[in-house]
């Protein structure tokens, strides 16, 4: 039986798994589908403390796991298939493994939002994209869509000039969501262009089996039409990973964790840290500072409860 479990190997799981290391409770780290999240799949860090001419996104990741492997963090490849938080020990299952904890520190993040086009769903790896920094590279000299008007469209799009010959952000508003730095980047470069008041109704063409354009649709005066484009990249924001823990944890409306007092969940001995509860700030700093405070949490809780073998423990109250 494992004191200390967290799911999730993005900022928060590892900041956590820094944390309970140096507290001695060996935690062990299941690295999930998207192992190191959302980090991993961005490029140029410039907002993360510590680092004046910014960082790697991937760099920071590994230098974070390093740092919790110093301190004797275990690491386990997989992601989890079923928890059962409805009695103590509780019970992590993944493809492979079935484990026992006292605590559980759910990091398991968010992941790209998808329009819900069928068309979509078909094109996805034959053009149409989530990430610009995974297959940014493919589409060098060509004209690309990003959808969005966030902070991750812009981003995407900012990347994307690396490569493509044009990329054209479409937003649903006249306005954009990005923060002005990033807006300002946007309109000062030339490769990026703006399709305003329009949505994506329909990717092209699911029979050729590759992205040959978008049907636009006007939001102001429902006119279509079509915008021709060789990739689309979606950069529509997030939503949690926290299926797993539907009837089992407290959830918003949208599927994110509620936590109160710190990082604590319904579930006594249940943490949640990061954007998997966190829909307002979502930044690498905040979800790193809330995996610190779910391991200060756990830790706080082990000590109540005392780490004893496995029958003291679970006669304790
Ligand atoms: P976001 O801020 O929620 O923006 C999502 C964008 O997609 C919005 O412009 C939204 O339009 C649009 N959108 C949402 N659903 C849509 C749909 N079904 N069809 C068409 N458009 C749709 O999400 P985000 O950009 O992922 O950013 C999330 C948070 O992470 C923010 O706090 C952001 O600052 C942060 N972030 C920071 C950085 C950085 O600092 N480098 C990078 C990435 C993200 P509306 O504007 O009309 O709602």
């Amino acid at each position: 039986m494992r004191d200390v479990v967290i799911i999730g190997s993005g900022c928060a799981g590892l900041t956590a798994a820094i944390y309970a290391a140096r507290a001695n409770l060996k935690p062990l780290v299941i690295r999930g589908l998207e192992a190191g999240g959302q980090l991993t799949l961005t490029t140029l860090v410039e907002n993360f403390p510590g680092f004046p001419k910014g960082v790697q996104g991937p760099e920071l990741i590994e230098l974070m796991q390093n740092q919790a492997a110093v301190f004797g963090a275990e690491f386990m490849e997989g992601h989890v298939t079923r928890v059962d938080l409805s009695h103590r020990p509780f019970v992590i299952e993944t493809e492979s493994k079935t484990l026992e904890t006292r605590t559980l520190i759910i990091a398991s993040g968010a992941s790209a939002k998808m329009l819900g086009l069928e068309s979509e769903r078909k094109l996805l790896g034959h053009g149409v994209s989530t990430c610009a920094t995974c297959d940014g590279y493919f589409y060098r000299g060509k004209e690309v869509v990003v959808v969005g008007g966030g902070d991750t469209a812009a981003e995407e799009a900012m990347f994307l000039t690396r490569y493509a010959k044009q990329v054209s952000i479409i937003h649903r508003r006249d306005q954009l969501r990005a923060s002005k730095i990033m807006q300002e980047r946007l309109f000062h470069n030339e490769k990026i262009k703006f399709v305003w008041d329009a949505v994506v109704v329909d990717v092209l063409d699911v029979e050729r089996g590759e992205v040959t354009g978008v049907r636009l649709k006007n939001t102001k005066t429902g006119g279509e039409a079509i915008k021709e484009c060789d990739g689309v990249f979606m950069g529509i924001g997030h939503s949690p990973n926290t299926s797993l823990f539907r009837g089992q944890l407290d959830m918003n409306e949208v599927g994110y964790l509620i936590t109160h007092d710190g990082s604590k969940t319904n579930v006594p001995g249940v943490f949640a840290a990061g954007d998997v509860q966190d829909h307002i700030y979502r930044q690498a700093i905040t979800a790193a500072g809330s995996g610190c405070m779910a391991a200060i949490d756990a830790e706080r809780y082990l000590e109540e409860q005392g780490t004893g073998n496995r029958d003291e423990w679970l006669k304790a109250p």
